[in-house]
């Protein structure tokens, strides 16, 4: 067999930020994917009607947008990023609405009483949203650059993670803004991981925004493809990896998989000790998805919710901890949280003329094989009379399905582990590099390792900076720029 400098298995936006990151350093890499697509969960597809283009997995993109791989990648001057007037809104019951404007100020004067106490829980953080970024990218287990912003992010986190979280509020609709956001973590809520996700995507929201790129998040991914193949870069589709012995010799290989595959395809390779820790590695509840193609837009009773790019669906506070409650206990929720996305309303190149698209997921419990249609239409119609009447055609997918086109989504847990405060410090093992594995040349690079889920190529760009200066002495960051 051939042989090249650096193998990566897996071409998600990690396993393409760690192969990006390589060729631009130099090297000859080569990604191997298991499926005939190349993107994993940033791809874009004709999932229900011709010529209506659905994001498979991820849709919105603050995460990427506050990325230092992709700000070092010009992602903004690469891909068409559309931004929402509202980053994301949360319908309530008698046609209100929560909306988190990318003006903080504007969310916080349509908040009425409760808008000072939402200003001064995130104005600091929106302000220093980069500093926020570059704590929050990389592992936890180093010494903060910014230990007074850290301070500050951390003391909010205690208090919208404990039974204080609704201290600072008198009316339902901001305590249901923040736990509409802090529910992407499909974690029970209160808790300090729910908190601290809900604080950084708010933080986002006004800091950098909730973009939604044109042509779909295939457009992210078809950015770094082109500019890995302009760099000598190759990429075999249709190749599902099941052990190191199928790869071409290399002098590192770098896993976009979860530490359930990396155990399997290292296989005896690995040390016992560390092949244990990877076993203990917990996986989370999971998701249910279901594509719309429509006539309309969503019948949104509260027309404001048509500025917003993402649209959480659940109700107030307590309904959606209810929910979440439910799920967490292993049981289906009779009204999930349901989180939507409504790009073609910002980018009109995702459906025919005057047509539409609608992106929706449930939580329900891992390795849920039920088909959760009703209980999402159910749930979009509580806040949209009519919606139904709008549906030209679906795609459903249950968490079983999920995890069939994704074996990293163990259980249908996108997140790609529990994304718990322990397992965002041990991710996957306890370690000061937990992107190296003991076996020389091997690395994890997949949104199993720091800073854990979402399309942001950082586990990828970590995991290579790391290979880089371990096994060709390259300690200086490639060069990714245009
Ligand atoms: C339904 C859904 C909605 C989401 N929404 C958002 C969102 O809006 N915004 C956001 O930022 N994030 C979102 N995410 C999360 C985000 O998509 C993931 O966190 C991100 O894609 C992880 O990137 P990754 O490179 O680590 O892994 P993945 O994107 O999962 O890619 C892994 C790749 O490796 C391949 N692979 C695995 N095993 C093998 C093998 N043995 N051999 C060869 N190839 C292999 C897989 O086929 C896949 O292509 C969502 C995810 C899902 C599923």
């Amino acid at each position: 067999m051939d042989s090249v400098d650096v193998v990566v298995v897996g071409s998600g936006p990690n396993g393409l930020a760690a192969a990006v990151t390589m060729a631009r350093a130099g090297l000859s890499v080569r990604v191997y994917e298991r499926a005939s697509t190349i993107g994993g969960g940033a791809r874009t597809g004709e999932l229900t009607l011709p010529g209506y283009l659905h994001d498979l997995c991820s849709a919105v993109h603050p995460m990427a947008l506050a990325s230092d791989f992709f700000q070092r990648f010009q992602l903004a001057s690469r891909v068409e990023l559309r931004q929402p007037e509202v980053a994301y809104g949360h319908p309530l019951e008698g046609g209100r609405a929560g909306l988190a404007y990318r003006d903080l100020d504007e969310t916080a004067r349509r908040l009425g009483v409760d808008g000072p106490a939402y200003k001064r829980l995130l104005a600091p953080l929106v302000e220093h949203w980069r500093q926020l970024a570059q704590f929050t990218g990389g592992s936890l287990l180093r010494v903060p650059q910014h230990p007074v912003l850290v301070a500050q992010f951390g003391l909010r986190v205690l208090e919208q993670g404990s039974p204080l979280w609704g201290l600072r509020f008198e009316s339902d609709v901001a305590p249901a803004l923040l736990s509409g956001v802090s529910a992407h973590a499909n974690l029970p809520l209160p808790g300090l991981a729910p908190a601290a996700a809900g604080l950084l995507l708010a933080t986002y929201a006004h800091g950098v925004g909730w973009p939604i790129p044109v042509g779909g998040s295939q457009s992210i991914v078809n950015a770094m493809v082109d500019d890995l193949l302009l760099h000598g870069g190759q990429i075999v589709t249709d190749t599902d990896v099941t052990s190191l012995d199928d790869l071409p010799q290399s002098r590192a290989v770098l896993l976009d998989v979860s530490p359930r595959a990396l155990a399997s395809i290292a296989g005896d390779s690995l040390p016992p000790r560390y092949a244990r820790a990877l076993s203990r590695f917990r996986y989370g509840n999971a998701v249910a998805k279901l594509d719309f193609a429509l006539s309309d837009p969503v019948p949104w009773s509260n027309a404001e919710l048509h500025r917003a790019g993402t649209i959480h669906v659940g109700g107030t506070h307590a309904q959606i901890a209810r929910a979440e409650a439910t799920v967490a206990s292993g049981r289906h929720a009779h009204k999930p949280y349901v989180l939507v996305s409504q790009p073609s309303t910002f980018d009109a190149s995702r459906a025919p003329e005057g047509r539409h698209v609608l992106w929706a997921y449930a939580h329900v419990p891992s390795g849920s094989d039920i088909d959760q249609s009703n209980a999402i239409i159910g749930q979009i119609e509580r806040f949209a009379p009519g919606f139904r009447d709008t549906i030209l055609a679906q795609h459903s997918s249950t968490s079983v399905e999920e995890e069939a086109m994704n074996p990293n989504y163990v259980g249908g847990d996108i997140s790609s582990g529990a994304a718990t405060v322990g397992q965002l410090i041990r991710r996957p093992t306890l370690a000061r590099y937990p992107w190296q594995t003991p076996v020389r040349g091997l690395y994890l690079c997949s949104a199993s390792t720091p800073p854990g889920p979402a399309v942001h190529g950082l586990g990828g760009w970590h995991a290579a900076r790391r290979a880089l200066a371990v096994e060709f002495g390259i300690t200086r960051a490639p060069d990714l720029r245009i």
